[in-house]
């Protein structure tokens, strides 16, 4: 018991109290770290058997108490702020804490200071109380059990919201007095500011942590020719020291077809994860683990912090992922305009040539038939003559689907149906293909819409593809043709089961006298034919092709053909 005498020495002891309860709350300690040594400092300081500390937090009591026998220990809890009385007799600690920390309830035999505290001599002894609120003022008895025979209660504030509530259990009776109540107010006041400030700095730190880790992958995606697989690699290593306890944390990023852990990975028995969207699609999840078991009384094992520290990293990951889709896009879209590009120089250029050429060829082709009429030949020179013919038609033949593919000549447009056009064309490779061991397939959906087109060009549209087609399978193999209806289009599928293409030459099929087939099997200019067709069709052509497996050519034309002049 502490009187006013040594008033000196009240204040030391005071000054020790307050330095040591001030200096744990810059330390930012994980709030029950922070009560359990608290809690010791009221134990080395005091006479006390026992020492509560709670305090208010998520609409809940965070409880340590720490006890001198039969050897120092702490125990923690986590308690409803919300006990309320039942029946007539109070013998619930949690409901007396919660009427005392309220300032709810007045005492029969003992003053409430104007701070809210009290104090009980004697727990051996009847004691009751009478909860004042606004709709209640009922008196109870009050039970405490009586180890403990003195107790002290002393509330405190903690922010505007928050209050606290420091309770020294002491087993002889009449252990407390005024003063000591004055002196453990005036204590109570600092632990409130300490635990309050505790609050802050742990807050700041996670702020910080959060921040660092925002700055690395800032860092990591500065550099525009960073491999993703390496930033991804970075991102995960940066999640361990944005945790409560880096040495145990371990993270992971999957994305749809690869993921990324930090090192020494293992799944953990606690588990946190924020999925990753990109334009609106799940394509992945970041995952921190717990390695071992941590208390889940806080907030779950896990702080609010970490919680909004995975969802912006995974935040993150999806605008890169989405930037790099994007660049991806507009890379491809450039490398189509080129290739676009490219491909109508070529197609000017050829159809110049072309012109120019075939008037000498004409020159050459009439003379030589001239000469081939005149009697006075020999057979060899005949037989030279008609060689001449032949390549000079041959020549010519090249000449028409180079100016083809330039889109020179005017299409024939009629009314067509794609059925009709396309079933004839095939009637003439059904016995090749049966000689090739391939399978021909039909599947022509019935009552296509006609569409206004050129017969001929459409046929030698089919007759370019089936080609190809059938050079793609020598060892034979299946041919699919399919026409169908959709939305906006009418198609014509042609699918193999070749040799298939690379990326390589995917790439280049369009461009005239591209071929990569022997001199006397292909000139290269098949496809580029056909793309003139179907652009002067206003149609589209799609190429999905995989090497070893076999190639679909899907030829689109559009609806709109059908009311075309
Ligand atoms: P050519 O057939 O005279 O070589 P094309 O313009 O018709 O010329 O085709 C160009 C190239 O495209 C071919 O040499 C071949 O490499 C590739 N190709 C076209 N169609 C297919 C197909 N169905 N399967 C595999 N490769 C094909
Ligand atoms: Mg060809």
């Amino acid at each position: 018991m502490k009187t006013n005498r040594d008033s000196l020495a009240l204040l030391e002891e005071f000054r020790t109290y307050a330095h040591q309860i001030l200096a744990l709350a810059n330390r930012g300690l994980p709030r029950f770290d922070f009560l359990r040594e608290v809690a010791k400092i009221f134990l080395d300081n005091s006479t006390c058997d026992a020492v509560e500390l709670r305090t208010e937090g998520h609409g809940r009591w965070f409880i340590c108490e720490g006890v001198r026998h039969p050897e120092i220990s702490f125990k923690i809890d986590v308690r409803s702020l919300n006990a309320e009385i039942h029946g007539d007799t109070v013998s619930d600690f949690d409901v007396f804490s919660n009427l005392a920390a309220k300032l709810q309830i007045e005492l029969n035999d003992s003053e409430i200071t104007d701070k809210g505290s009290f104090w009980v001599s004697d727990t051996s002894q009847k004691i009751t109380i009478s909860q004042r609120t606004e709709s209640t003022d009922k008196s109870f008895d009050v039970d405490l059990g009586d180890l403990y025979k003195s107790l002290a209660f002393i509330p405190f504030t903690i922010d505007d919201e928050n209050s606290g509530l420091i309770v020294l259990k002491c087993m002889e009776s009449h252990s407390f007095n005024d003063y000591d109540i004055e002196f453990y107010e005036g204590i109570a006041a600092i632990l409130g500011l300490a635990v309050a400030d505790r609050r802050t700095q742990v807050a700041l730190r996670e702020r910080v942590k959060e921040l660092t880790c925002l700055y690395g992958i800032a860092r990591l995606i500065e550099d525009p020719n960073r491999p993703l697989d390496e930033i991804m690699q970075g991102i995960v290593e940066l999640i361990p020291p944005g945790w409560m306890y880096p040495e145990i944390t371990f993270g992971r990023i999957t994305l749809n077809n690869s993921s990324y852990c930090t090192q020494l990975f293992q799944e953990g028995p606690q588990r946190l994860a924020a999925p990753v969207i990109v334009n609106g699609q799940l394509c992945g999840k970041v995952e921190v683990f717990y390695a071992e078991k941590k208390r889940e009384l806080d907030e779950g094992p896990f702080l609010k912090e970490e919680r909004h520290l995975i969802d912006a990293i995974a935040r993150e990951v999806s605008h890169i992922l989405e930037h790099k889709q994007a660049n991806k896009e507009k890379d491809k879209l450039q490398e189509q305009l080129r290739h676009a590009d490219r491909l109508a120089t070529i197609g000017q250029l050829a159809a110049g040539v072309a012109h120019e050429l075939n008037e000498p060829l004409g020159n050459i082709l009439g003379f030589a038939q001239l000469a081939q009429k005149s009697q006075d030949t020999s057979l060899q020179l005949d037989d030279d003559l008609s060689k001449i013919v032949d390549a000079t038609l041959q020549a010519r033949e090249i000449i028409k689907k180079l100016i083809v593919f330039a889109r020179q000549t005017p299409s024939q447009l009629a009314k067509v149906n794609l059925n009709e056009i396309f079933a004839k064309g095939l009637y003439f490779f059904e016995a090749r293909c049966n000689k090739a061991g391939i399978e021909l397939v039909k599947e022509f959906e019935d009552g296509l819409p006609e569409i206004k087109a050129d017969q001929a060009q459409l046929n030698q549209v089919l007759v370019n593809l089936v080609v190809n087609a059938i050079q793609a399978m020598p060892q034979g193999g299946k041919l699919t043709v399919r026409t169908y209806v959709s939305e906006d289009s009418l198609n014509l599928i042609v699918e193999d089961t070749g040799i298939g293409m690379s990326e390589e030459v995917r790439r280049q099929i369009f461009v005239p006298f591209f071929t990569t087939k022997d001199i006397d099997e292909g000139t290269g200019l098949g496809l580029p034919v056909v793309h003139g067709i179907v652009t002067s069709h206003l149609g589209l052509i799609k190429v999905d092709s995989e090497v070893g497996k076999g190639t679909q050519f899907i030829i689109q034309f559009p609806l709109s053909n059908r009311n075309k002049g």
